[in-house]
């Protein structure tokens, strides 16, 4: 009996912890946010905790069985079952994630566990489930998921080089690009650290950076040059919250062509010297350090460039500006800057230490430059140049002053002839500036009447009769009184200036020529620069017929130096005049260039040997024995020859004595004013008739 009651309590003991046990179960399920489930071993669902019909709406009695894949998200079932009867067919346990649709109408992402619970033989007695609502996890993850698919896809198709690393420098990401490179080059991988696959970059400007990257939080961007394979890299080092993110590419073709483009900016592209640029950025340099050091410029000037140019074409032309930038620089110190300017003008800038007289010394060596014939295609050119010098100035006010300087030495250095070296000095500045102002007055002169012609005698040796004259023109200043011609005709020609007032000339002299007797000719010198003009054989045209006389007595007289310059186009200019029917005399002969070959060329009327060779009869045998060959020469090619400057009788006797035909001098006759000149050449004519007439009767006797 004791028995039966102590079973009994142990019963009811039982059954009250069962009680309490299922009470416990059940509030912990109704609690819980998971839905509990228990299906049987062929897998339909016997039971679901409240919590299920409260989401899906849908009551025990409909989901029991196979009812609860109502719920489900026609899209996961499919694979839901599967999973499902994988698990029920192999007993094992099973996880998965699927959408159920709840009674709002909200479909959601829940996770699914299943577990079998097994008899003691091992068969499945039941299964016991749980289903939980991880929809804003799995939202979450799958947008965290495509933020990092989206990121690898950014980091995987730019075409830098991308890795990170975390602060000890262990590689923990590596886009393709990257990884490729590292696992070829150096067997490298994930998890590596990068001073072991490059232990060469340490110490280097990369570490440097990276470093800073780090201690400051803020990205570096920096180029750097790697000289194991000879490229630049653009790299950018991007502190992050555990480590370093670095990107960089390959800038090496990039920066060659900025490379290149800077050096064409800065490098004259025929001879690779500096440009002008570069000129002037070092004379500003040079200007800002003039109190504590001197700078000495030179300017260098190729005389007859042009004349290579036209004649032998721009390629030799070219050539030879390289070849003489070649040869010059051999004659330079280190620090010396040898820029060209552009057409045949180069300048050096010569920094001084102590001794001034080196930029003299410079200046002699890069004339000596041009001793030896430049040889250019198998041809030999002899070049020479004209050099200006001048130094820096604490006075100068701009770099600008030195330039100029410089500059007008140079024009001085032209100035006085071919070949020469000229130091600037300030006097010449004031000259400069007079003849400047000199030019200025000149384009008045005209207007104003201050220009007019004088008229020197020729006269005919064997006849004595007077040929004609030459008009020459003079210039009296308002101010400076008389200007020689050999002074303001350059700057006509300079300025252009000389093109109206040899039209002025012309039509001057053939009026004045209409008045004389009819047999005098009327001799007018033409400038290069008249020659060049096209129209000048109508402008001389006009002159005869204004004046209405005989082409045949007007004679035109050029110089050597017109032969020489575009000589092709000059000579059919001479060609054009002839045609007219003037008179073509080669004046100056034997100053110059005296290049014999262009009388091949031309049938010129008339020699006139240069006064400087009439000068040195009776003095120099040498001389002598030149003009007589030019007299010689001059006859067999049937010219009238002229010998200027003859001053005395003796040098009158001479030129007769060696057949020369006429004589223009002031033995004859100084150049006179247009007013006196006619009278002259009929009263001298009239004298010259009577003196014949008295020697008749002696020829006759004798
Ligand atoms: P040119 O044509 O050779 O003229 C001769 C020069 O010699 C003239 O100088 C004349 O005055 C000078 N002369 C003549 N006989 C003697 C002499 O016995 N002894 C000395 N010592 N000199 C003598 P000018 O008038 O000073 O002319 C100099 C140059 O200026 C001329 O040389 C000519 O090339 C140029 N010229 C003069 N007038 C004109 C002109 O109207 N147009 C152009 N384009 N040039 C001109
Ligand atoms: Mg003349
Ligand atoms: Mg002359």
């Amino acid at each position: 009996m004791e028995r039966v009651a102590t079973l009994e309590r142990a019963n009811a003991d039982l059954e009250a912890r069962l009680r309490e046990s299922e009470i416990r179960y059940r509030y912990a399920n109704e609690l819980s946010n998971q839905i509990t489930w228990i299906a049987s071993p062929t897998g339909e669902a016997l039971d679901f905790s409240p919590l299920w019909t409260t989401l899906t709406g849908m009551s025990l009695e409909e989901s029991v069985g196979t009812g609860w894949g109502a719920a489900m998200y026609p899209e996961d079932r499919e694979q839901a079952f599967a999973i499902w009867r994988h698990a029920l067919a192999t007993g094992e346990r099973l996880e998965a994630d699927y959408r159920l649709r709840l009674s709002n109408g909200e479909l959601r992402w829940f996770h699914i566990r299943a577990a079998p619970r097994l008899s003691a033989d091992g068969s499945v007695l039941c299964w016991y489930g749980t289903i939980e609502d991880t929809h804003d996890w799995k939202v979450a993850e799958d947008a965290l998921k495509a933020s990092e698919a989206m990121i690898r896809n950014v980091l995987e198709s730019t075409t830098d080089y991308v890795f990170v690393v975390d602060r000890d420098w262990r590689v923990t990401f590596m886009n393709t690009r990257w990884a490729d490179f590292v696992r070829q080059e150096r067997n490298g991988k994930l998890g590596d650290v990068l001073w072991d696959l490059f232990p060469e970059d340490r110490g280097t400007k990369l570490e440097t950076n990276y470093h800073q990257a780090l201690a400051t939080g803020r990205p570096v961007r920096f180029e750097a040059y790697v000289a194991r394979g000879d490229i630049w890299l653009d790299i950018n080092a991007c502190p992050m919250l555990d480590g370093l993110a670095v990107f960089f590419r390959d800038v090496t073709d990039t920066k060659r062509a900025q490379d290149d483009i800077a050096r064409l900016a800065h490098q004259d592209a025929l001879t690779g010297l500096a440009n002008r640029t570069v000129l002037n950025k070092e004379l500003e340099e040079a200007f800002l350090q003039r109190t504590e050091r001197s700078t000495g410029l030179l300017m260098l000037d190729l005389d007859l460039f042009k004349e290579v140019n036209d004649t032998l074409g721009h390629a030799v032309g070219d050539e030879l500006l390289r070849a003489v930038a070649g040869r010059l620089k051999g004659e330079l110190g280190e620090g010396d800057v040898f820029a060209r300017l552009g057409g045949d003008e180069f300048a050096v800038i010569h920094r001084l230490d102590a001794d001034e007289s080196s930029v003299e010394a410079l200046a002699e060596r890069l004339m000596a430059g041009f001793t030896d014939c430049f040889f250019i295609d198998g041809i030999a050119i002899k070049l020479a140049a004209s050099i200006g010098t001048a130094l820096s100035c604490p006075t100068h006010e701009s770099a600008n002053d030195l330039l100029k300087a410089a500059d007008i030495a140079l024009y001085r250095a032209k100035e006085g002839g071919r070949g020469a070296i000229s130091a600037f000095d300030g006097g010449m500045a004031d000259r400069l500036h007079a003849r400047q102002t000199m030019k200025v007055d000149l384009e008045v002169a005209l207007v104003l009447g201050e220009l007019r012609l004088v008229y020197q005698p020729l006269l005919d040796i064997s006849s004595g009769r007077i040929a004609g004259a030459e008009a020459l023109l003079r210039w009296r200043h308002p101010s400076k009184g008389e200007i020689s011609p050999a002074e303001f005709i350059p700057l006509a020609e300079d300025t252009g200036l000389i093109v109206e007032i040899g039209d002025w000339v012309l039509r001057q002299a053939c009026i004045q020529a209409a008045s004389w007797p009819s047999d005098c000719t009327i001799a007018v010198n033409l400038s290069p620069v008249q020659i060049r003009d096209e129209t000048l054989p109508e402008r001389v045209q006009y002159a005869l017929s204004y004046a209405g006389i005989d082409p045949s007595r007007l004679e035109l007289e050029i110089t050597e130096s017109v032969l020489l310059n575009d000589s092709e186009r000059n000579l059919a200019m001479l060609h054009a005049l002839r045609k007219i029917g003037v008179r073509i005399a080669l004046d100056d002969f034997g100053t110059g260039y005296s290049s014999l070959s262009y009388l091949r060329h031309f049938p010129f009327d008339k020699l006139k040997l240069d006064r400087c060779f009439v000068g040195d009869i009776g003095a120099s045998p040498q001389t002598e024995a030149i003009i007589r060959a030019a007299g010689e020469m001059g006859r067999a090619l049937s010219m009238t020859t002229t010998a200027e400057g003859v001053e005395t009788q003796e040098q009158f006797d001479w030129l007769c004595l060696n057949g020369w035909t006429q004589s223009q001098g002031w033995l004859t006759g100084r150049p006179m004013e247009a007013a006196a000149i006619k009278d002259w050449i009929v009263g001298r004519d009239a004298v010259h008739r009577e003196k014949v007439m008295d020697r008749r009767p002696a020829i006759a006797v004798a």
